[in-house]
């Protein structure tokens, strides 16, 4: 696969960022333009490895030798058609993945991985560059008709393969514009918005049908709508958030995270919205939480104008290198430093939060906090163990809890339709169908949150599932997992 000497005559690179200074100012992508060169380089470093592990790292299963190769030989659009046989949107995981893939690389045992999500991105940009991304017109319809309840990755996803097969499709999405997390949760500038409009123009070109500003189970009936239509996905995300139930929790400028970024995505995307509650200019903020939500509330209070950013998490500082807990293939637990954490910030691990203070009652002027040792048991469980005199208040105005999401919300469309849940409170399926004939799930609802290379594969395998349903012997949609390359 790509030039056989190619590991070692190329290191491992990415585009560089635009300085912090620059990008800060602005909401937009900040990679920088990088030549041709630079990307069959990275494209070359794909070895002939015998057992391509990255094909199993990648919850998609995705073909990654073998677009790696083409992009080597130049055959962009041949690595296009093959990224997307596997991948509806790599588009959206060229930029945001975290990359499970690169883990597994077998060139990372010893050495740098290959930059298979910049080429990912890479392969995408220039098939919608050159105008390959176009929409198919003809496709043979069934007559069977399918509501997609949630516009997410997953729901899109979903939407796009049944469509293709041939279904009629209509999605129905409570927000006022499509994307789910995509649009809402994930800031412009780890994945600018126009990127999801133009793949939107082809799905709507295509045929499917999208219904914005409506609730299902509230503003039009799930049950109705079961009835009109052959087959529902419910694709409604784990949005109920993990709440921090200490004293003072009521205290004005404690907000949970996607409180914040959504109406910050919706404020960049130019609505008219009262963002009065985030005027952040020369306030101190305290991010509360370790993960990918956490980052995104630090890019943008910096693009805010916070005077200080902290960021405590309760779990230990990993290690900056793999340990003999995770070794390779498997995901590794280490230290991630984002964009948004090199913009500024100060980040404190093993930090047990106590209660919320105010100076006044009614605002927020600080946080108790103690430090915490990570110790095993005799049985060898963790434990978290307070550590003497370490109480101490940190200065705030603002605090963002992003410890993450408990599951979907239940009240709505899922109570409706008397939908099973499992022991953590998710939609409980067989092969992606409810307790409920003819009704799927798909996504964060169904295998509680996660990330978007799981939402759009959690989509596609729903979709082979809904077409079977509908179809028997007749379906045509196959599992990325079929295939004798997935491994
Ligand atoms: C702030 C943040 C940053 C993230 N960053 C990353 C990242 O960088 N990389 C990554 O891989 N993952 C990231 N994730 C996780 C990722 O976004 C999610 O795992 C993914 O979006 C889940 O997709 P989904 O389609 O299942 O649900 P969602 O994206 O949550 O979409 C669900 C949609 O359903 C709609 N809906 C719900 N109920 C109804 C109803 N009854 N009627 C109509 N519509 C309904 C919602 O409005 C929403 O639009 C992030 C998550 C957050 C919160
Ligand atoms: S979708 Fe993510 S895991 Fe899969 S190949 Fe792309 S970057 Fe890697």
């Amino acid at each position: 696969m790509g030039d056989i000497n190619g590991f070692k005559k190329y290191n491992r690179k990415t585009p560089a960022y635009e300085s912090v200074e620059e990008r800060t100012r602005h909401y937009n992508e900040f990679n920088k333009a990088v030549d041709v060169d630079f990307k069959l380089n990275q494209a070359a470093r794909c070895m002939d490895c015998g057992v391509p592990f990255c094909h199993s790292g990648c919850p998609l299963g995705n073909k990654i030798p073998e677009f790696n190769d083409a992009v080597f030989k130049e055959e962009w659009q041949l690595a296009y058609n093959i990224l997307t046989s596997t991948n509806n949107f790599p588009e959206f995981t060229g930029r945001i993945c975290p990359a499970p893939c690169e883990a597994a690389c077998v060139l990372g045992i010893n050495n740098d991985p290959v930059s298979i999500e910049f080429i990912e991105k890479s392969i995408a940009e220039k098939a919608f560059d050159e105008g390959w991304v176009v929409p198919n017109k003809e496709i043979a319809r069934t007559g069977k008709n399918v509501v997609v309840v949630g516009s997410g990755p997953a729901g899109l996803a979903a939407a796009d393969q049944l469509n293709k097969a041939g279904h009629s499709v209509r999605v129905y999405e409570k927000n006022s514009r499509i994307g789910g997390l995509l649009r809402y949760g994930i800031p412009d500038f780890k994945l600018e918005k126009q990127v999801i409009d133009r793949r939107l123009e082809v799905l709507r070109e295509e045929g499917i049908e999208f219904v914005c500003n409506t609730e299902v189970g509230r503003d039009v009936s799930a049950l109705t709508l079961k009835q009109s239509c052959d087959a529902i996905l419910l694709c409604g995300g784990s949005s109920v958030p993990r709440d921090l139930p200490i004293e003072g929790r009521s205290l004005k400028g404690i907000y949970f995270a996607m409180e914040f970024l959504e109406k910050s995505n919706k404020r960049v995307a130019g609505d008219n919205i009262d963002f009065s509650d985030f005027d952040l200019v020369g306030k101190d903020v305290l991010v509360i939480g370790g993960g990918d939500t956490g980052s995104d509330c630090i890019g943008t209070s910096n693009r805010l104008g916070a005077k200080s950013i902290t960021q405590i998490e309760l779990l230990a500082k990993p290690s900056t290198k793999r340990t003999d807990k995770d070794p390779w293939p498997n995901w590794p637990m280490v230290l991630r430093t984002s964009s948004s954490h090199e913009e500024g910030c100060n980040r404190e691990w093993s930090i047990l939060t106590k209660k919320f203070i105010s100076t006044d009652r009614t605002n927020l002027s600080g946080i108790e906090v103690v430090n915490v040792k990570w110790e095993l048991d005799a049985h060898g469980v963790s434990r978290m163990i307070e550590q003497a005199s370490s109480s101490r208040i940190i200065p705030c105005d603002f605090v963002f809890l992003a410890i993450g999401f408990l599951n979907p919300l239940f009240d709505g469309a899922l109570e409706e339709l008397e939908i099973a849940l499992d022991d953590n409170r998710n939609v409980k399926c067989d092969n992606y169908q409810t307790n409920i004939e003819g009704v799927f799930a798909a996504g964060d609802m169904r295998r509680g949150q996660s990330l978007v290379v799981w939402a759009i594969s959690e989509g596609r395998e729903a979709a082979v599932s809904i077409d079977q349903y509908l179809m028997g012997p007749n379906a045509t949609l196959r599992s990325n997992f079929n295939s004798a390359l997935h491994i």
